[in-house]
């Protein structure tokens, strides 16, 4: 099936979040699948660094830009998966982060620049960018991409749309004197399309005119129908529930693998376990902190913003202090939360070591070297941070919500049991709930090694890879395009009423990916 799949960010071009792993890794197992699946994306200048060879195939004259876009072909490195690069210098040849201003504001002309994308998308999936080609289904990611079904919505003959949520807190929102700025198409505005309480929302237009919506998780497809999740789009999403579903994130075996990681100290599997030591070893050093096995290295990486539950993390770092326990975070953000964990430091450095910036290679020595993972978010789309931890033997200690419920097994003496603890969660998003899981962590790991380690061999043995999800974007793809959904909806429900009582295990002999 021609699909085109619609994306602000994918790895390795640009990355700023989980959105540009899965941009980079789902298409690539649809394409294994046999679909003819291609990525369109903004030409930012790091796209165009590291795409290699590319070709012109179009020029267009879209609405907003008073030059033509170039539309060029090429490859996504290291996969077949073609790729679109949208050339738009005035609006994307801009250097850093793809969305904000180097102060952390975002670009003052992000509707005009994402409007631009979906413009293209829109062309793109029509056969008016790439002669030779044109989509039976869109795929669009997030707020950037909003626009496309919405626009595609106003077309009578059109390719199926599908919309992906992976964090509905960004909602591209913007003065209601923007939709006029972009001439959209007047039948766009209204509470069924793009007006949100008089403001224009690039996230309704996929919400809304979309013919199925997806979101990254099943329990956080249940959680954003609710009032303390929905950010105002609950009765939306509630209305709109017979066409949304979740579906768990996968991760890349090539990119993660503590088996064949270039970037770590040294590589290993279930079965050379001992050389986890050796990165645990690695990272003390790099960090400045005593190398030794004795106490409980606990690993933060992630945006420092308040989702993520950063300020949990600070509120505990005194009393985690007081035990053979060493904090090692590595994040980007705000900048107040920054200041609090190097303040930590300087008062612990010997237990406390932050890296603030963004360094892809520090996120797997952290992964590879860290006993544990903090995950304490307040809410959390699917997550990605604690499969790579489980697949690295890394435990992670998370909040029970959205994608962290529906991919650790709690431990208890059940699970433990029945070796498929992988993790410790906990609920309440108070320190004294992370700092409860944290000792008990910390129980577990000095007081009953071997209970330790079946959570540690239990998360390593999981599937994580794309193989069961990808089937069922296929088969979700499927469904739009046949026009049976209501099918394909009624068998969603049934496997979320029957979940599997535990998540699923790789089978003996089974390799890793
Ligand atoms: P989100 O998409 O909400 O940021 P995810 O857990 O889904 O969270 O994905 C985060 C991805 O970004 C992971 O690949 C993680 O390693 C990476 N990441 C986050 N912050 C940093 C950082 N400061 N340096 C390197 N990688 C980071």
């Amino acid at each position: 099936m021609n699909i085109l799949f619609c994306t602000s960010e994918a790895y390795p071009l640009i990355k700023t979040g989980g959105l540009a792993d899965v941009s980079g890794s789902l298409p690539k197992a649809l394409l294994q699948l046999e679909h003819d699946i291609r990525l369109a994306m903004p030409a930012y200048p790091a796209a165009l660094e590291r795409a290699g060879a590319l070709s012109e195939v179009s020029c267009l004259k879209l609405a907003g830009s008073d030059t033509p876009v170039r539309i060029l072909r090429g490859r996504l490195p290291d996969s077949e998966v073609a790729l679109y690069l949208v050339d738009a210098p005035e609006y994307f040849d801009r250097r850093g982060n793809p969305y904000l201003q180097a102060d952390g504001r975002d670009w003052p002309d992000n509707a005009a620049r994402f409007a631009l994308f979906a413009r293209a998308c829109v062309s793109l999936s029509l056969g008016e960018g790439d002669p030779t080609w044109r989509a039976k289904l869109v795929h669009c990611n997030d707020w950037q991409t909003g626009l496309v079904p919405a626009l595609l919505s106003q077309r009578a003959e059109r390719p199926a749309t599908l919309f992906t949520i992976h964090n509905l807190s960004y909602q591209g929102l913007f003065p209601a004197s923007t939709f006029e700025a972009l001439q959209l198409p007047h039948a766009l505005w209204s509470i069924d399309g793009l007006e949100f309480h008089n403001q224009l929302s690039f996230i309704k237009g996929g919400i809304a005119n979309a013919d199925h919506i997806t979101t990254v998780s099943p329990t956080y497809a249940r959680e954003i129908r609710s009032e303390a999740f929905g950010y105002g789009l609950e009765g939306l999403l509630e209305h709109r529930s017979a066409d949304l579903s979740g579906i768990l994130n996968g991760i890349d075996p090539d990119t993660w693998n503590p088996g064949t990681d270039p970037r770590i100290a040294r590589r290993y599997d279930v079965h050379t376990l001992q050389h986890k030591l050796f990165n645990k070893f690695t990272l003390q050093r790099d960090h400045g902190l005593p190398v030794s096995s004795q106490p409980l290295v606990l690993g933060y990486v992630g945006r420092l913003v308040e989702q993520k539950g950063v300020d949990l993390i600070v509120e505990i770092l005194d009393q985690l202090a007081a035990h053979p326990v060493q904090v090692v975070a590595l994040g980007a953000g705000e900048q107040a939360l920054e200041l609090q964990l190097r303040e930590a430091a300087r008062r612990y450095p010997r237990q406390v070591s932050i890296y603030a910036g963004y360094d892809e290679q520090l996120a797997h020595r952290l992964q590879a070297g860290a006993d544990a993972l903090l995950i304490p978010s307040r809410y959390e789309p699917c997550g990605l941070n604690q499969m790579y931890a489980q697949f690295y033997g890394t435990v992670p200690i998370a909040r029970r919500t959205g994608g962290l419920a529906d991919t650790i097994v709690d431990f208890n003496q059940a699970t433990l049991d029945g070796r498929s603890a992988t993790g410790l969660c906990f609920d309440d998003d108070s320190p004294e709930a992370l700092l409860a899981t944290c000792l008990s962590a910390l129980s577990l790991y000095r007081n009953h090694r071997v209970d330790w380690w079946k959570l540690v061999i239990a998360g390593m043995q999981r599937d994580f890879s794309w193989t069961d999800s990808a089937t069922r974007y296929s088969e979700l793809y499927a469904a739009l395009l046949h026009g049976d959904l209501a099918d394909y909806a009624r068998a969603l429900r049934q496997r979320e009423q029957h979940p599997p009582l535990s998540p699923r295990p790789r089978q003996a002999g089974q390799p890793l990916h």
